[in-house]
Order: structure tokens, then sequence, then C-alpha cells
């Protein structure tokens, strides 16, 4: 996480908009007609799928080990502040998105497929144009709302106990990128080479989405796009300001790459204070972890015990800790540290 943030994002990268400014890719694979899990789940790892909503875990063993599944979510609950690359995917690719929602569906057997948005997004209107045929359920605009427990919980009217996976209750998630580069790959057969995303420089008043090459580095991304960047005045931040990281204009974008975010150091940074224990990160953790006292275990190397390592397991690292606090202090970085435990 990027330390506090004071962007302001009354505008953002218009999601009706999703820019295109690459050739594009020649067609590699024949396309996939017949979907059954064996050569489903083989057509997902040669077409190269992970998790793209951020996860990087490989799509088939998702897949897999939700065979079975009743329902399939297409998550367009997009919820990192400043990002709407993937409520543009879900306007301008609804072909694709629905092509690949169908595919892992009847991969898992699923009966119902529901499409999860969010409040003040996309109109339900313009959904049911594009996505008729799939029931439709409307979350709260707030961070982390598209997490998949957070989905869940909403979904079934009950908490999920620490490590349920959503397969468990019947249930496959699936980010709305990952869908359309699954339909992009049966009906184009071109596989993941390309990762839509929101790039912006709020200090120029740029705001955009567009569909990247995977493996481009940013300079060459900047360069299309004809933004000069200093370091030492502003910063480049990948896949958002609570979940992702600072990167440099020789890293490359990658599948999971969310955003770009080009923003004024100045903005980004703050200096860490001492904890008052005032438990306003307690309160905010949407999983009612206690982050402080993980925080305070893991300098102290206490990190053995049973409940330790189920509270990181279920920790997903959403940075909404770091954010509430008011003495600044970076508590998912030192999380992260701790998931090294497990
Ligand atoms: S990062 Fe912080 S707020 Fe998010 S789940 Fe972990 S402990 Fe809770
Ligand atoms: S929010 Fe910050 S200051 Fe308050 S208890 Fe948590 S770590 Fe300490």
């Amino acid at each position: 996480m990027l330390r506090k943030i004071t962007i302001n994002w009354n505008k953002l990268a218009d999601f009706r908009v999703l820019e295109n400014p690459f050739p594009n890719p020649e067609r590699i694979f024949s396309g996939l007609d017949d979907i059954n899990p064996e050569t489903f789940l083989d057509f997902l790892d040669d077409i190269g799928l992970v998790g793209m909503g951020g996860s990087g875990f490989r799509t088939s063993e998702k897949i897999k080990a939700s065979i079975g599944a009743h329902t399939l979510v297409i998550n367009g609950v997009e919820c990192e502040p400043g990002i709407t690359a993937d409520q543009s995917v879900l306007l301008n690719d609804s072909l694709w998105v629905a092509a690949g929602a169908n595919a892992c569906a009847k991969a898992v057997g699923a009966t119902k497929v529901i499409l999860a948005t969010k409040d003040g997004g996309i109109s339900l209107d313009d959904l049911n144009k594009r996505y008729g045929e799939f029931s439709m359920e409307r979350f709260a605009a707030k961070y982390p709302a598209g997490a998949e427990k957070l989905i869940l919980k909403q979904l079934t009217g009950k908490t999920p106990p620490p490590g349920l996976r959503p397969y468990q209750w019947g249930y496959l998630i699936q980010n709305v990128v990952s869908l359309r580069a699954i339909g992009r790959a049966i009906i184009d057969g071109i596989p993941v080479m390309e990762r839509p995303l929101t790039l912006t420089m709020p200090s120029i008043g740029f705001y955009k989405n567009a569909v990247i090459p995977v493996g481009l580095t940013i300079r060459e991304v900047l360069e299309v796009y004809k933004i000069s960047f200093d370091p030492s005045t502003h910063l480049i931040a990948d896949s958002g300001l609570m979940m992702g990281h600072e990167v440099s204009l020789d890293d490359v974008i990658e599948k999971t790459t969310l955003s770009l975010f080009i923003l004024k150091r100045d903005s980004a940074w703050h200096d860490e204070r001492p904890c008052t224990r005032c438990g306003t990160c307690n309160t905010a953790c949407p999983l009612g972890l206690h982050p402080y006292s993980l925080v305070e275990r893991i300098k102290k190397d206490k990190v053995s015990s049973a409940a330790f390592k189920a509270q990181m397991t279920e920790c997903f690292l959403c940075g909404v800790c770091s954010a509430v606090c008011p003495s600044d202090i970076p508590i998912v970085q030192t999380l992260k540290e701790g998931k090294k435990c497990l």
C-alpha cells in the first residue's frame, strides 16, 4: 500500500471508453468449441491465464477445485479507488466477458450466473442490455466490497468462516478481466497477451482506460501517450493505492496490473508516527481482525501460535487498516512480511 494519498478522485477515467492504441494480436489458437472440464482446464493453461483481478494464481486450479459449484459469480465489484477498468471491460467487451462466463459455468456445472457490480457504476439498464441472460446483484461502492469473502457474505447472508474457499459453499467467483481473457481466447484464438487497465496522471488531467500489451515496459506505455515522467517529483503506483506498490519506468505490464497511477510524490507519502492504540484499524478491518496486534507479534517474532496463523491466513492485505490509521503506520507492509511465516 502506498500509505496515505491525498488524491481527489472526483474525476475518474471514463468507463464508457476503452482505448486500444496497439495493433490487434494475431490469432494463435483455433479457439474452443467443446467446453468440458478436461479440455477446458488444459485450454486455460495453454492460454496462460492467471487470476487477472490481482491474485495471479493459475485459473485452471481454481476452476478444477470449483467443479460441482452451483453458481458462477462474475466479479465486477471494482472497488479500488480511482480504477474503472473492470467497468470499462463490462461495458465495452461484453461479448468476451459473457462467453468466458458461460464457458466457466459449463465447465464446473454451474446452473446460475450472477453478475456482481457496484452501486453508482454502470446502470442496470446498460448491464441488462448486455447481460440479460444473467442475474444481477448490486454491492456497496465501498472498498473492499469486491473481496471474494465479502461477496460471498452478501450472497449467502452468512459470514464465511476463516479459511473457507467460495467453492466449499458452491460458488466460483471470477474477475471480469479474467473472463474477458477466456472469451477472447475462445472466440478469437488469442491467448493472454493484453491487459485492460486504468492509466491516470491527475496533475495533468490525464484519465484513461486502455488495453495494453503484457510485457510492454511502463516507459513504452508513457511514450505512446506522450506523458513525461520526472521521478524526482512523481512516482508510479501499480495496481491501486490500497493493494498496489511503487514501480519504475523499466518495470513491465503484467497480467495482474490493474492500473498505473502517476502521482505527485508529496501527495503519496506521510511520515509514520507512534501508535496511539486508538483501535481504528481494528474497527475498520472488514474481516474483524486485529491488525495492530498482528503487527506487534510480527515485530516481536511471536508468529508460531495457531491463533496468529489463522488471522494471518484470513488477512487478504486489502490495506484498509493502513488507510485509516491516523498515525500513518504502514500496517499492511508489515502484514505482508508476516504472511511469509505461513
Ligand atoms: S489488510 Fe488490514 S484491514 Fe485488510 S484484511 Fe488484513 S488486517 Fe484486515
Ligand atoms: S489505527 Fe494506527 S494508531 Fe490506531 S491502533 Fe491501529 S496502528 Fe495504532
